[in-house]
């Protein structure tokens, strides 16, 4: 993402700039968590990336490709995404197979039909297995039977199945009981070790956004201010990004 800037309203009293001359760069496998208060851009970084908003200036590339003016439509195949709400990336009426059949065919065939296969449903057990929470033996409850963490947990195995170049995850675990985010997120962390992917994590979770990934950033008013991996991000506390936040939000 270069020098990305993004103004909502513009001319009117309600006139916004969001994105204020952004900067990211992801290497390959980068696992970001990323924090900074509310509406410091960060939903619309991510809305950004997804084509959900275009910019008014600045230049966005994908493996080497200038997505910038690409439609959501055209984006979508190279991303996943996972938003905080957990009904908002399954289909509640339909069967946790028939989920996964549509997140696993997506884009692979032209003539979509419902008639799912012996082999099918073997691959779809072994995949409901890697999430541990028992709903390989549910293949065909519907899925809005489950609880909001198996729903995520689901949304997350969807999202990753057309092997997506980037992972958007829009704070995932935030409507969830700190103990199922915490399996959420562990899965989380599995998957995307797994699959070597790269992926974006927005939390408002501190503690989350040290354990988890291999690099954090934090932005503020449309910027990223901080940027930190490897050793020196394990050896990160809460109270260093307080600090961090505090100054940068100085005397407001
Ligand atoms: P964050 O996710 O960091 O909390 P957002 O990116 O959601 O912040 O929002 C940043 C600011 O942009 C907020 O003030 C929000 O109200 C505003 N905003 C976001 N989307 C829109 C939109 N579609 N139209 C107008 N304003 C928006
Ligand atoms: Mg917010
Ligand atoms: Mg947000």
């Amino acid at each position: 993402i270069n020098n990305l800037y993004k103004t909502f309203n513009p001319g009117t009293i309600n006139e916004k700039t969001v994105l204020n001359g952004l900067n990211l760069e992801l290497r390959p496998s980068d696992f970001v968590s990323i924090i900074g208060g509310n509406g410091a851009g960060k939903s619309t970084m991510l809305n950004m990336i997804a084509g959900v908003h275009f910019a008014d200036e600045g230049v966005i590339t994908l493996d080497d490709v200038d997505i910038t003016r690409l439609s959501e439509f055209k984006r979508a195949k190279y991303l996943g995404r996972v938003f905080q709400d957990p009904m908002l990336g399954t289909a509640a009426d339909m069967e946790i197979e028939e989920n996964l059949a549509l997140a696993y065919r997506r884009g692979k065939r032209r003539n979509f039909s419902w008639g799912i296969t012996k082999k099918e449903k073997e691959e779809y057990v072994e995949l409901l297995k890697t999430l541990d929470l028992g709903l390989e033996t549910r293949l065909t409850s519907k899925v809005g039977l489950l609880s909001g963490g198996q729903r995520q947990a689901l949304t997350l195995l969807m999202a990753t199945l057309k092997s997506p170049k980037l992972l958007l995850l829009d704070e995932h675990t935030a409507a969830l009981d700190p103990k199922t985010a915490r399996k959420v997120l562990e899965l989380t962390e599995q998957i995307i070790a797994k699959n070597s992917l790269t992926a974006l994590m927005v939390t408002h979770n501190m503690k989350n956004a040290i354990e988890y990934g291999n690099r954090l950033i934090m932005m503020h008013e449309g910027r990223v201010i901080y940027d930190v991996s490897g050793e020196e991000k394990k050896k990160l506390e809460v109270k260093d990004l307080l600090a961090k936040f505090e100054s940068a939000s100085g005397g407001e």
